[in-house]
């Protein structure tokens, strides 16, 4: 399981701090309640928006217990995807609003795709957390433009780990 979490630092600087950054630790295993240890970490990659590759590590923990694992993923990802959140976020919204493409047509078609897939889930997220409205009736299209939006004019990191913590799982998921 991932566990999303605001480290309230760049990504540049996450990857730079590597151990040493201060990783959340949850006081229980979200499935049995007991204790989680610490249990190493991975690596993996994130392309930031100005095209970079950072190579970053994940705090892992383990329960000793029911033997789940429970990995603390930063705010700037979505779980499974090697581009930004920021990065992601901002290609759909160039293609919705503007029809720019930020990157190859099959990437941005692909990320549209998946967050269309998620629009129920955001219609109801958006009226449940701040009684915000968006008429069930509208075209798809018009319904994915109007939650992008939304989605770029508040924090979209903060918004994405709200979702997933009301969903347990991202706006990106399949
Ligand atoms: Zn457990």
């Amino acid at each position: 399981m991932q566990i999303i979490h605001d480290f309230k630092k760049s990504i540049k600087k996450y990857s730079k701090l590597g151990k040493k950054n201060k990783f959340f630790h949850p006081e229980e295993c979200p499935f049995c309640h007991d204790k989680l240890h610490k249990n190493g970490f991975y690596h993996r990659y994130v392309i930031s928006i100005d095209g970079k590759t950072h190579r970053i590590l994940i705090r892992r923990y383990r329960c000793h217990h029911c033997g789940r694992t429970v990995s603390i993923l930063p705010s700037f990802l979505f779980p499974r995807f090697q581009r930004s959140l920021k990065y992601i976020v901002c290609c759909i919204k160039e293609y919705l609003l503007q029809k720019k493409l930020l990157l190859y047509k099959r990437a941005i078609f692909f990320y549209i795709q998946r967050f269309q897939h998620n629009i129920p889930g955001l219609i109801s997220f958006f009226r449940d957390r701040y009684h915000s409205l968006i008429p069930f009736n509208l075209a798809r299209i018009k319904k994915a433009t109007k939650l992008i939006k939304m989605i770029w004019s508040s924090d979209a990191q903060i918004l994405s780990k709200e979702y997933q913590d009301h969903f347990n799982q991202c706006f990106m998921a399949l």
